[in-house]
């Protein structure tokens, strides 16, 4: 069985390895629940947009909330990357990572006013502009600094991504992007704000998105607009085409993002727009498979209907099942021979909800005190952990090869509270 995250993922007899460390081992020195990622496995991940890449003016943009750890930010801004961002928070997270504000696209549908402007006074490079109440007031913010900010408006190219509903964004019914009808007025307007200099355009049509015919029916979308856009007097310097690549979880093929680009750049050629600068921002890609979470089983709890393996993690710590009822692999950190043993359980947490669950109906030869590993917990596990019945979230860890660093402390129950009070009197 080849594993999701392979070869940086896999079983040397019987204990499973992360790049050269045995996770089992990780458990037993750092305690569980516990999320790992291997760096290697997040560069060999952006190697082939880097590859595809080369020779044209870019810049990759890893997308901060599929996994914000800030070794995972400085592993991305050392390799060259830029970041998409769609909070001040995760500014301030880029820039304690050592990334650059020139490098940074500032998405979003709901930016503040403090946060536009701490972004320009940062220096961000650009801000993916979704609406035209937004493209105001970004305008009087900059103005009042005495600036410009540069702006691409984010287009909803109205195609179908073909994933799940709460991850598709490029759709009419969707709350992002300016629609396609209105771009170009929308452009002629931001060209005449005070406060506004238009460099590019953006689209970003869904997440783990696992054919390339959505991207190719976007970029079309999306040249049409800029030729459009032009021909008003408008003029565009870069094309920001999103995010959103697929991974495997369990029988997904996704494209290579190296294949995805190719398709992509011969489209762009073809149509006469290869000069201008491309701008992605992928985010579960570059991070999803190079990443898993490690939780100790507690109970075993066989019945009638149902067998249920009850974990120490819970949907608080990974949120992607009981959210999207989202498959994720689950495998025992240690491989016990007998297949007789195998048998059906639903994976759960302890927490009071019946959506607590990690898998359900997975084949597992398991035992009490045995450590499980959810994979492809890489994006938009932690990002997403919330601290719901008082549970401390996870420690993190990065490995490459047998290093292994601590890159977030388990959080202690006090801190939970610390920003709570008492009411006073008796
Ligand atoms: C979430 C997001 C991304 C990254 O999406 P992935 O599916 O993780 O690659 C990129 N751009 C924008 C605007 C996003 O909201």
């Amino acid at each position: 069985m080849t594993l999701p995250g392979s070869p940086y993922l896999a079983y040397k007899g019987a204990d499973l390895y992360m790049d050269d460390v045995s996770l089992r081992d990780l458990v037993r020195q750092h305690g569980s629940p516990l999320y790992v990622y291997s760096r290697r496995a997040m560069l060999a991940a952006l190697a082939p947009y880097q590859r595809a890449l080369q020779g044209r003016s870019h810049l990759i943009c890893y997308a901060v909330k599929a996994n914000s750890n800030l070794a995972v930010l400085q592993t991305f801004a050392q390799a060259g990357c830029g970041f998409d961002i769609v909070s001040a928070g995760e500014l301030a997270r880029v820039l304690a990572a050592g990334g650059e504000p020139g490098k940074v696209v500032f998405s979003g549908v709901g930016k503040t006013r403090a946060e536009m402007r701490l972004a320009i006074e940062t220096g961000v490079r650009c801000f993916n502009v979704e609406s035209t109440a937004e493209l105001e007031v970004l305008s009087e913010v900059a103005s009042e600094l005495g600036q410009r900010a540069r702006v691409s408006l984010r287009v909803n190219p109205d195609v179908d991504a073909g994933t799940h509903p709460y991850i598709s964004t490029g759709l009419k019914g969707n709350k992002f992007g300016v629609a396609h009808e209105l771009a170009v007025n929308t452009y002629k307007r931001a060209a005449a704000l005070p406060g506004i200099d238009v460099v590019g355009i953006d689209c970003h049509i869904g997440s783990q998105i696992t054919e390339v015919a959505p991207y190719l029916d976007a970029l079309d979308r999306v040249l049409d607009l800029v030729e459009a856009i032009e021909a008003a007097g408008v003029s565009i310097h870069h094309l920001d085409l999103g995010g959103g690549l697929g991974i495997t979880y369990t029988d997904e093929t996704p494209p290579g993002a190296d294949e995805l680009i190719a398709q992509l750049l011969t489209k762009i050629d073809a149509r006469g727009h290869g000069h201008r600068e491309l701008v992605f921002e992928p985010g579960r890609s570059l991070v999803g498979n190079a990443g898993v979470l490690l939780t100790e089983v507690m109970y075993l709890k066989p019945g009638e209907k149902k067998n249920f393996c009850i974990v120490d993690a819970a949907m608080n710590d990974l949120m992607r099942p009981a959210l999207y009822e989202a498959f994720m692999g689950i495998v025992n950190t240690q491989q016990r021979g007998n297949d007789a043993a195998v048998e059906t359980w639903d994976v759960v947490g302890p927490v009071c909800e019946s959506g607590d669950w990690l898998g359900r109906d997975r084949q597992l030869n398991v035992q009490a005190g045995d450590v499980l590993a959810v994979l492809s917990a890489g994006a938009y596990g932690m990002t997403m952990a919330s601290n719901y019945n008082t549970r401390g979230r996870a420690a993190e860890l990065m490995v490459d090869g047998r290093q292994v660093w601590e890159v977030r402390e388990r959080e202690a129950v006090a801190d939970l509270f610390k920003l709570e009070k008492l009411l006073p009197g008796a």
